[in-house]
């Protein structure tokens, strides 16, 4: 029997996962099954127990239980323990959690984008899931000053403190900054939303990320409005499942095709 992997959230069913494994599978020559499971909002450990009782190796997490999947792991990761959220469980007679966010954020600037990141000002926006599986990994980078600015401003004061090197910014107190690269990780793009940024942060001289995919955001108009070099999620995307599948089998499949397939989907 193949062995089975799925990803867990609420909502699931626009999840890109299970093609990009099922790629990734084939490329690799793997014989795997990768599907989707929607958990209620108050049943992440119901449904994790009740996949890994049939037999489930592994699961990718998503929103909004990365936090909650942190708890459930009896090991972590040293990045996992970095993010305080997992997005990929080892569902072995222990369970094991991992987090791929970071590396896949990194991966997709510095080898699809070509953004060497040494020495760059950067503006993380956002202090959710997302904000907290990239900090790390973006610092680990070489950067020179990571600002984490959030809507709910004590979220951000909350991460930077976890972090050397980081300190945390309300939206209004970024007039008058200059960053080289800003990443929107809020999910304000998915309700058509932009976190609200003063004139002057988005420029041309800075590349704007937004981790949402699959649309074009506000954020990512106005940062093309500014001049600014505009990017999407798609890439963090397979490249933090790459990371995943890496975890599980021990191989790591090549990303460039696959993103290419899925851009053309
Ligand atoms: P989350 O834990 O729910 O956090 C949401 C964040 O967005 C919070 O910081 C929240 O601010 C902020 N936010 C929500 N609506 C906003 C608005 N209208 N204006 C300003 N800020 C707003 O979600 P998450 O797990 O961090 O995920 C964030 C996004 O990243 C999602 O869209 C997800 O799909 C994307 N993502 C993409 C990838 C990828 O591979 N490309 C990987 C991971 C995540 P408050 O704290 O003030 O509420």
């Amino acid at each position: 029997m193949a062995d089975r992997y799925a990803v867990i959230g609420n909502p699931v069913a626009h999840s890109q996962s299970p093609w990009i494994h099922a790629e990734f599978a084939r490329a690799c020559g793997h014989d795997l099954e990768y599907t989707r499971l929607e958990a209620p909002l108050d049943g992440f450990a119901r449904v994790v127990d009740e996949f890994r009782a049939a037999g489930g190796k592994g699961l990718n997490v998503t929103l909004p239980f990365k936090q909650q999947a942190y708890r459930y792991c009896a090991h972590i990761s040293e990045r996992a323990a970095a993010a305080e959220a997992v997005n990929t469980l080892v569902l072995d007679d222990a369970v094991s959690g991992d987090n791929t966010d970071g590396v896949g954020l990194v991966r997709d600037l510095s080898s699809n984008l070509g953004l060497a990141l040494a020495g760059r000002r950067v503006l993380l926006l956002g202090a959710g899931g997302a904000a907290q599986g990239v900090a790390g990994a973006l610092l680990a980078a070489g950067i020179a000053r990571l600002v984490i600015a959030n809507r709910t401003v004590g979220k951000a004061q909350a991460l930077a403190q976890r972090f050397t090197g980081a300190a945390a910014r309300g939206y209004a107190a970024l007039a008058g900054e200059r960053f080289d690269l800003v990443v929107n990780a809020t999910s304000a793009g998915l309700h058509g939303e932009a976190p609200a940024l003063p004139a002057g942060v988005l420029t041309q001289h800075c590349m704007a990320y937004d981790m949402v995919y699959g649309r074009d955001t506000p954020f990512l108009a106005a940062a093309r409005a500014a001049g600014a070099r505009a990017c999407d999620g798609l890439g963090m995307l397979v490249e933090q499942a790459a990371e995943s599948f890496f975890v599980w089998r021990g191989v790591r499949p090549q990303t460039a095709p696959v993103l290419g397939r899925l851009r053309a989907r």
